[in-house]
């Protein structure tokens, strides 16, 4: 008889920028960002399959080895690069620095990817999240549990959207993103996403507004989001259209000029609003309702050249399911 191996399963959420102002370039390279995130229900999941109680490790990382399946897995990592990987170190190193950690029994990471790899959406940051939460879930059953202040702090480390994704809910971003106040908002928004084969790399597009910006091509920072808190609390989706906004939407759009002509189609197909999500190139219509949402991304995909799903939010931020 075989023995099944203890696994522990976390959910990690996708996230859209109902804002997203870009300030100036700082010297540690990052921007300075204003930042509105609302989670949506599209999410990947994270398990880690612990290995036999003997084959343990006292240094080094404890991730024997990860494998992804689902949307774009072809192109994400599977070696330490892999944030779902980072994060389980990372969450190691701090128990074996202030928690007398000893030896911990390896682990096995697999991803499923419900999530575009490069698509504006925080995926990565999702999988990183989901992986803190798994393995403290873990390690928190021998040792003693972290604050959720101690687990935010090494998001922080892991990526600038990793501390939202841990979070979820409807949350602004200011500094470069990672530091969190809940907004209120009322009601449930949905949208429809559409996806593209081809990835944009998020600092490639945060480089190409810094140089239109120089050339003049490209408007200065928006900052303020004081229109978009006011329609969040009316919880009516046309005024939240009315509101969304992306500094980056212009670089990517020209990097992307497909992303422009998807925007287009999408209004034609009656959306409320469309503007691409993050840094792109996935675009977000928000619509009326769920119907809506499917109706529009029916128009959208009808002939075969593109794939995409609806979504609605706000969601949770990552959490265990088994
Ligand atoms: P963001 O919206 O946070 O800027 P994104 O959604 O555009 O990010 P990700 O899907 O997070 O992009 O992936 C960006 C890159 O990170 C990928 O091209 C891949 O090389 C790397 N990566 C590392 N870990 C993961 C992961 N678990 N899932 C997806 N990509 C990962």
């Amino acid at each position: 008889m075989t023995r099944r191996m203890r696994t522990v399963t976390a959910r990690g959420h996708a996230k859209v920028n109902l804002h997203l102002g870009v300030g100036a370039l700082r010297p540690d390279g990052y921007h300075d960002l204003v930042s509105v995130f609302q989670s949506l229900n599209l999410s990947d999941t994270v398990t880690l399959e612990l290995a036999p109680d003997t084959d343990r490790v006292s240094e080094g990382t404890i991730v024997s080895g990860l494998s992804v399946t689902g949307m774009d897995a072809a192109s994400v990592p599977t070696d330490d690069t892999n944030l779902a990987w980072r994060a389980v170190d990372k969450l190691v190193d701090h128990y074996r620095g202030h928690h007398d950690l000893e030896e911990a029994q390896r682990v096995h990471i697999s991803i499923h990817k419900g999530i575009p790899t490069a698509g504006g959406m925080a995926g990565g940051s999702a999988d990183a999240a989901a992986a803190l939460v798994a393995a403290h879930a873990l390690l928190s059953e021998r040792l003693p549990a972290l604050t959720s202040a101690t687990l935010l702090e090494m998001a922080a480390d892991l990526g600038s959207d990793v501390p939202f994704t841990l979070q979820g809910g409807t949350m602004l971003g200011t500094g470069r993103g990672e530091q969190l106040t809940p907004m209120l908002s009322r009601g449930t928004y949905h949208w429809a996403l559409v996806f593209f084969k081809e990835g944009l790399s998020t600092p490639v597009v945060f480089r190409e507004l810094d140089d239109m910006r120089e050339q003049g091509t490209a408007p200065g920072p928006r900052m303020e989001t004081e229109v978009l808190s006011k329609a969040l609390l009316s919880g009516n989706p046309r005024e939240v259209a009315g509101a969304l906004h992306n500094d980056l939407e212009v670089p990517a759009r020209h990097l992307r000029p497909d992303v422009e002509a998807m925007r287009r189609a999408g209004l034609d197909a009656g959306a409320l609003m469309g503007m691409v999500s993050g840094s792109g190139p996935t675009v977000a219509f928000l619509c009326e309702s769920e119907l809506h949402a499917r109706d529009v991304l029916d128009d959208l995909l009808a002939d075969g050249a593109y794939s995409g799903t609806v979504a609605h939010g706000p969601a949770k931020g990552a959490h265990l399911i088994s």
